[in-house]
Parts: C-alpha cells; sequence; structure tokens
C-alpha cells in the first residue's frame, strides 16, 4: 500500500515543477537557436491576429456588405482577398515547418542527444545500478527532444491563444453583454468537467500499470534474442501466453468497471462544451435580432463566430496545459538527470598519468555497495610491483569483480587509499586514469561494428591491422579468421547486416581478451577473461596473456586456480578481506584456502594419488 503511494507521487508534479521545466525547455531552445525563439512566437502570433480578425471584422464585413446591397464585385474581391491572404499564411506554414521539423529540430536532435550521452558516460557506474536513476536515464532518453518542442509550442499557443480569447470576449460583451453567460459552458465543460474526465482516465491508468507492464514484459521477452533459446526449448511459451491473456482481460475488467463513470462524465462534457453553448446562443441571437431587434444580423453572425472561435480557443488551452503537464513529468527526468552532481566525473580535472606504471598500492581499502549493511571489501591491503603478474582467486562474492572496479575508479573507497605510483589515483584526471588500463571483462560486449573496430574500439590506428591478426591468432582465433572472406572487414553481430558474424560465447571472450591486449595499456586487468573456455583453452589464453603483458603490471581474476597459478604471485580474497598470498608452492605448502580450493578443482580432472604430486 506504502509502494502504490509512492508511485503516485512520482507521476505527478507541482505546478512550480511544471513552470521550471517550461523554463528549462525554452531555455534549452535559445541556448541553441536564438532565431527560432523569436521566428517561432511571431508566426504564431500572425495566425492567431488572423484567426481573430477572421471571426470578428471580415464575417462582419461580408454580411454588413451583404445587408447593405453592396455590388457583388465588391464582396467577391473581399473574399479572393482573403483567401489569397490564408492562402499566403499557408504557404508561410508550410516553408515554416520545413525548417523548424527538417532543420531546426533534427539538429537540436543531435546537440541536444550528445550531451545526454555525454552525461550518461560521465556519471558513475553506481548509478546504473540504482534503478531511481536508471529509470530517470531511460525515460530522459524517451524523446525529450520532442517533448522540449511540444512544451514550448503549446507555452507560447497559450499565452497567445489567450490574449486572442480575452480580445475576443470583449468583442462579444461590446455587442451584447448578456452573450457573457454562455461563456461559463465551457469553461465548466472544458476545465471542471475535463479535470473530471481526467482524473478518471489517470485512475484507470494506474489501475492497469501493472497489466500495462507485463504486456510490455511479453513482448520483451518475444522479440529479443536473449529469450529465443528458452522459449524454443521450454514450455515457458505457454507460461508467457498465459500471462499475456490474463492481462489483457485484466485490462478489460479495469475498462469495464470505469465504463459507465467515464461515459457519463463525457456526455455531460459535451453537452456544456457544444450543445448547451452553440444550440443555446442560436436561440438566444436570433430573439435578440428577430423579436427584440437590438443587434443586427450581422451582429448575430459575429456572435455566433467569434463565440465559435472563443471556444476553440477555450477548448485548445485546457488541452496544452493539460498536454504541458504530461510532458512536463518526463522533461522533469531530463531536467534532473543533466543537472545531476557526478561523484566520480569522467570528464573531472587532475594531474597528467604517468605514463609508466611503477606500482599499484590498495592500503587498509574499505568499501560497501550502497544500501547494503555489510562492507564488501574490508581493509584490503596490498601491493604490486612493477611488470608483476597477480593473479586473484577466491569464492564467488569474495570481491574481487568489486576489487578491480575500485582499481579502475568505477566507485571510490568509503576508507582507505589506492595508490598508484605513490599517488592516491583520486588526483589523477580521471579518463586518462582509466584509459591508462587495458582492460577485459566476464561482460565483454561485442559491438555490432566490424572485427577490426571490435578491437580498436575507437582508437585511431590503422597501421596496426597486422598485430590486429597476429593478436587474434594468439589467442586462438587464427582459423575463426581464416574462415571469414572479407578478414578482419567482417562485420560482428546481425543487428544492423544480415551477413554479419555471430561468434560463439568463447570466440568472443578470446576477443575480449585479444582486444585488450590490442591496446597496449601501462597496466592490465582482466576478470574472469575465460570463464566460457575448457580448462586446455584457458590454460593456453592464460599463457598467452602472460606472454603478452610480459614486463606491464597485470592483475588475473580467474576461478580456475590452474590457470591462476601461471602468475607470480596468487592474492586470495574472501569475504573481502585478504586471507593469503603467496606464490602458488608457498600456499599449496601452507595448506589454507588455496589449498583447498585447488585440490577440490584438480580432484575433478586428476585421481586422487596424482593431486598430491601436481599440488606443489
Ligand atoms: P566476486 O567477483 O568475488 O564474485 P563481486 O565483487 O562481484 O564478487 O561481489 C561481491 C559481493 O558484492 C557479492 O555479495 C555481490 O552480491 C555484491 N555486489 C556486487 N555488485 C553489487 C552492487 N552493484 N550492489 C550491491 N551489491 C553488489
Amino acid at each position: 500500500m506504502k509502494k502504490k503511494t509512492k508511485k503516485t507521487k512520482e507521476k505527478t508534479i507541482s505546478n512550480i515543477q511544471v513552470l521550471k521545466n517550461c523554463l528549462f525547455a525554452v531555455r534549452e531552445l535559445a541556448v541553441f537557436s536564438k532565431l527560432y525563439i523569436i521566428v517561432f512566437p511571431l508566426l504564431t502570433l500572425l495566425y492567431t491576429v488572423t484567426s481573430a480578425f477572421e471571426s470578428t471584422y471580415y464575417i462582419k464585413m461580408i454580411v454588413s456588405a451583404l445587408e447593405n446591397g453592396e455590388p457583388f464585385e465588391k464582396i467577391a474581391l473581399l473574399i479572393i482577398i482573403f483567401i489569397g491572404l490564408q492562402f499566403a499564411l499557408m504557404c508561410v506554414d508550410w516553408i515554416s515547418s520545413i525548417w523548424s521539423d527538417n532543420i531546426v529540430e533534427n539538429r537540436f536532435r543531435e546537440s541536444f542527444n550528445r550531451r545526454l550521452f555525454r552525461k550518461a558516460a560521465n556519471v558513475e557506474l553506481e548509478c546504473y545500478e540504482n534503478p531511481e536513476f536508471y529509470d530517470k536515464y531511460t525515460r530522459a532518453l524517451s524523446d525529450t527532444c520532442s517533448r522540449i518542442f511540444d512544451v514550448f509550442y503549446n507555452f507560447v499557443w497559450i499565452a497567445f491563444e489567450s490574449i486572442k480569447v480575452v480580445y475576443l470576449i470583449a468583442t462579444m460583451m461590446a455587442i451584447d453583454a448578456g452573450v457573457g453567460i454562455f461563456l461559463v459552458f465551457p469553461i465548466i465543460g472544458n476545465f471542471l468537467l475535463g479535470k473530471w474526465l481526467n482524473g478518471i482516465e489517470q485512475e484507470r491508468y494506474k489501475e492497469n500499470t501493472r497489466n500495462t507492464r507485463i504486456r510490455d514484459y511479453v513482448m520483451r521477452t518475444l522479440h529479443l534474442a536473449r529469450y529465443a533459446k528458452e522459449i524454443r526449448l521450454t514450455s515457458v511459451y505457454s507460461l508467457i501466453q498465459r500471462q499475456h491473456a490474463k492481462s489483457v482481460d485484466d485490462t478489460g475488467a479495469v475498462y469495464d468497471k470505469y465504463a459507465f463513470k467515464s461515459g457519463a462524465v463525457n456526455w455531460i462534457k459535451v453537452q456544456f462544451t457544444f450543445t448547451l453553448i452553440f444550440e443555446g446562443l442560436l436561440v438566444y441571437c436570433a430573439y435578440k435580432a428577430l423579436v427584440h431587434g437590438t443587434i443586427s444580423l450581422a451582429d448575430m453572425t459575429v456572435l455566433t463566430s467569434v463565440m465559435s472561435t472563443a471556444t476553440w480557443g477555450v477548448i485548445n488551452i485546457s488541452d496544452s496545459i493539460l498536454e504541458i503537464q504530461n510532458q512536463c513529468i518526463y522533461l522533469q527526468n531530463a531536467r534532473e538527470f543533466m543537472s545531476y552532481k557526478e561523484k566520480i566525473p569522467e570528464d573531472g580535472d587532475g594531474i597528467a598519468v604517468p605514463e609508466k606504471i611503477e606500482s599499484i598500492e590498495f592500503r587498509n581499502v574499505t568499501f560497501t555497495y550502497k544500501g547494503e549493511t555489510t562492507p564488501t571489501l574490508d581493509g584490503v591491503s596490498f601491493a604490486l610491483s612493477p611488470g608483476e603478474h597477480v593473479a586473484l582467486v577466491g569464492r564467488n562474492g569474495a570481491g574481487k569483480s568489486t576489487l578491480v572496479k575500485l582499481l579502475l575508479r568505477l566507485y571510490d573507497p568509503d576508507s582507505g587509499e589506492i595508490l598508484l605510483n605513490g599517488r592516491n589515483i583520486k588526483e589523477y584526471r580521471v579518463a586518462d586514469y582509466r584509459r591508462a588500463f587495458s582492460t577485459a571483462f566476464q561482460d565483454y560486449q561485442v559491438l555490432a561494428m566490424s572485427l577490426f573496430e571490435n578491437m580498436t574500439m575507437g582508437a585511431k590506428n590503422e597501421g596496426d591491422r597486422r598485430r590486429a591478426e597476429k593478436l587474434l591468432c594468439k589467442v586462438g582465433l587464427s582459423k575463426k579468421l581464416e574462415s571469414l572472406d572479407r578478414g578482419l572487414d567482417t562485420v560482428l553481430t546481425r543487428e544492423f547486416d544480415d551477413s554479419g558474424e555471430v561468434l560463439s560465447g568463447g570466440e568472443a571472450q578470446k576477443l575480449a581478451v585479444a582486444r585488450a591486449l590490442m591496446k597496449k595499456g601501462a597496466a592490465y586487468v582482466f576478470d574472469e577473461p575465460s570463464s566460457a573456455l575448457d580448462p586446455i583453452s584457458e590454460y593456453e589464453l592464460f599463457n598467452t596473456v602472460i606472454d603478452e603483458t610480459a614486463g606491464a603490471t597485470t592483475m588475473i581474476i580467474s576461478h580456475r586456480l590452474s590457470s591462476a597459478k601461471l602468475a607470480d604471485r596468487i592474492i586470495v580474497l574472501d569475504g573481502g578481506k585478504i586471507c593469503e598470498s603467496g606464490t602458488h608452492s608457498e600456499m599449496m605448502r601452507r595448506r589454507g584456502l588455496y589449498y583447498e580450493m585447488f585440490v577440490s578443482q584438480a580432484r575433478n580432472y586428476l585421481a586422487d594419488d596424482e593431486i598430491g604430486g601436481e599440488a606443489v
């Protein structure tokens, strides 16, 4: 129940926030194009003035001319002039919409999204693990640019339309003050009843949120490739289908529940907004003109025409207000996202990173994930000397990946220090610091680009094609490379190219390692780079890694200890603390956690009597 209240709060924003978001939209556009900010309102003013002129003076001129028996040619000329004016206006509208839609909006979209992406790349990793922040980001991405334009259009529209409505009301009241009574109807109809109807629709929407989410989820599972295997190999399809059918039934039930109420309110709204006002006004004017004789036929025409324009003005204003309120909920996310103060900004300043890494040291480092109560790393201290290869091992959840994330400054420690060449890593320029490391992670990503681009990852070094080929062969992809007609230019994945090459899990992992080696970093970090490989391939890959990174400080996380033992030193993490460290032989003699883990893994491959010999 409590949770539901929170969700409701998230969906609505105060009027002050709505106004702030409108100003945000105007500011964003003003920064981008001052010309647009001036020209668009001027054009809107032109349309508003023409429409007000049409429903007041123009109609009056025509009817008066008819009443006074003016010659047909004069009346026809008036009509032709007005049609010509409207045609000219339509051409202006056509040209301006080409300019605003195709040029201004497209360029704005590119520039705004570039800033949005930059911001997304600049915020710390923790933000991506925070559902509230992630939600904000995805909503900020959901067409914010169009919303900024919509809010601006509506903002300008409301301003001019309000002035027009006031002018029209004044014109009507000047002819006959009694007609003022009819204006109460659209105001009641559109503002009060409209708000009521909106409230009912929002309640219905909220009640259907869970059903909508289920339907979205079902759609996703059916079209995303990562679910395709399970759907074909298990009976989960029928389960998903049942979920979908139930959500459709439940949606129908919610609609049924609200059907009578929303239908009835809508009917009353239409009566107030259209029927009462137009039919009532017509009878009133006819009575005044024909029975009372206090208004002329031309005035009667002007009154009905003005009333129609004013009513539509009121309807448009209230629709625009609702539209702005709706769009501002999304803009609020974009505004909050853009104004988020990064804790470890990628573009943060600092001193230059030394070319050669002499030492890396963790000094009593403690770190707790947000929302957790126990530290994931607890007083971790160790030092890596230049060119040393260290394997980090431990049970699942021991904190190995977390340690690497801290080393790469994806998070900062709660206490303690991480030093590079004797300086706290916080002193270095963040982007340069991160770039000093060559990394390969377990959750590597193969990008929908060429094999070569997947190796260089944007680094412009065309001359290195030979090295790329050599490394691919070294990590065990020589046969694969030979089988590709377009060699390094082969496009990977079928995201954009039907003939794209799809790599197996193991091949992709080898590619991730080759990519890390390609970069020639000052130090290397491999976080379980070989989990999808068989023991022999992994052993070979480790040998390649050790060979290729000779002379550079390297940290390798591995769960397979037969490979880890190739490192100069092994550090064992347990429960966020370093429990052992040393060479393979030293630790096997010590018979601690490392020995236990090694023996239990070796048992899978060797006979019991072989383990002792292999062990030390
Ligand atoms: P390892 O790499 O040794 O398997 P990790 O460093 O990935 O372990 O995780 C250590 C502990 O921290 C685990 O209990 C894991 O559930 C937790 N953890 C990892 N990432 C997060 C996160 N983003 N938020 C909260 N807890 C996390």
